[in-house]
């Protein structure tokens, strides 16, 4: 893929207080844009200054929520190097969620060279304070110009970036769920598997509700029986029980298979603990807490990385875990993570791309 880039020649103000960035509301000076039509197919990939879509209101990602995302971060160590996690992972989930939603998928090399190419050229935005990062944002949408939904004829594949703060500028500190019994934000067949805009939609009132409520997060039950454990907010979750770690399965597709998720459950699996992918029902949850065998419990994603829940509230009873503090394997698996990420750790897996 040949990429055309057209730099800015009004370049931003690069934030001078790196502890006040906060998360997605400054972006840098460019964007990548990539079209594609039923007869040219993907074409015309450019890099092009940071500014606002010229969309034509019947667009279809409008009114059927034709839309797939993603979300990764460029990391800077401390030798200065900036370097990506996964990156082709991000790709190929993307192109898994385009292809359930009806999306023509983006090429998974094309996706990495773009987000390669584009961070290449931003470099300079990344933050240089520890746990600062510049947050990618891939997102692909249709964009026929017609009210009536019927094969796709064309779309846009567009990518921002924004330098974000330390997720955990003062420490760590452990949330509190409620379980969601009423609204359910997958079902087998539908999309819970994919990153589209439409299972945020879903999950809105719901997260609403418990933030006014005072909780932080919610915790999706499955679709059918409201009896199994899916994830924590927009964060895949595991448990530390009687010193097993137990994590609902993503086999069925209503859970999003996330790529934290995954490195974790390696790391791990190669230091030795004994790792269960399975289904995880609530009363099973209950039952350890009650028994005083749930250790731990954490949210994974990228993001946060790890977010450790500190209460649990089931059938109006609240469980405490671990004294209402981040674990030991928790802490563990946030130490390895960091650490391959920004550079503190040697990375045995591969995981990391220089930035050029
Ligand atoms: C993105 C996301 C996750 C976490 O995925 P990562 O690849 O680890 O960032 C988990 N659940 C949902 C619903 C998500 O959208």
């Amino acid at each position: 893929m040949e990429i055309k880039i057209t730099k800015t020649t009004n370049p931003g103000q690069k934030p001078t207080d790196e502890s006040k960035l906060g998360f997605g509301k400054v972006f840098t000076d460019h964007m990548f844009l990539y079209d594609w039509n039923d007869k040219e197919g993907w074409h015309d990939a450019r890099i092009v200054p940071f500014g606002n879509l010229n969309l034509h209101p019947a667009s279809t990602v409008f009114h059927y929520a034709l839309e797939v995302f993603e979300g990764m971060k460029a990391y800077r160590t401390a030798e200065g190097q900036v370097q990506l996690f996964r990156p082709d992972e991000n790709a190929k989930r993307m192109y898994n969620s385009a292809e359930r939603i009806g999306l023509p998928p983006v090429p998974v090399d094309d996706f990495v060279q773009a987000v390669e190419e584009l961070i290449s050229v931003d470099k300079d935005w990344c933050p240089h304070t520890d746990g600062c990062s510049l947050y990618i944002r891939p997102f692909l949408y249709g964009t026929d110009a017609s009210v009536g939904l019927h094969t796709l004829h064309s779309a846009q594949f567009c990518i921002i970036v924004a330098p974000s703060g330390a997720y955990y500028a003062e420490g760590i500190n452990p949330v509190n769920i409620m379980i969601e019994t009423e609204d359910v934000r997958a079902v087998r067949g539908g999309t819970g598997f994919t990153k589209c805009g439409g299972n945020y939609a879903a999950a809105q009132r719901a997260t609403v509700k418990a933030e006014e409520k005072g909780f932080s997060q919610v915790l999706w039950l499955d679709g059918v029986e409201r009896k199994y454990i899916e994830e924590v907010g927009s964060m895949n979750i595991m448990f530390k029980i009687d010193g097993k770690i137990i994590t609902p399965s993503i086999e069925e597709k209503t859970v999003l298979p996330g790529i934290t998720r995954k490195s974790m459950l390696q790391v791990l699996r190669d230091k030795g603990y004994t790792v269960e992918e399975r289904k995880v029902s609530v009363e099973e949850v209950e039952k350890a807490a009650l028994d005083g065998k749930l250790e731990e419990a954490w949210g994974t994603g990228t993001a946060a990385v790890v977010s450790p829940v500190g209460n649990l509230t089931i059938n109006g009873e609240k469980f405490t875990i671990n004294d209402n503090k981040i674990g030991p394997t928790t802490q563990m698996l946030y130490d390895t993570l960091t650490g391959i990420q920004w550079g503190k750790l040697e990375d045995p897996y591969g995981w990391i791309v220089p930035v050029k």
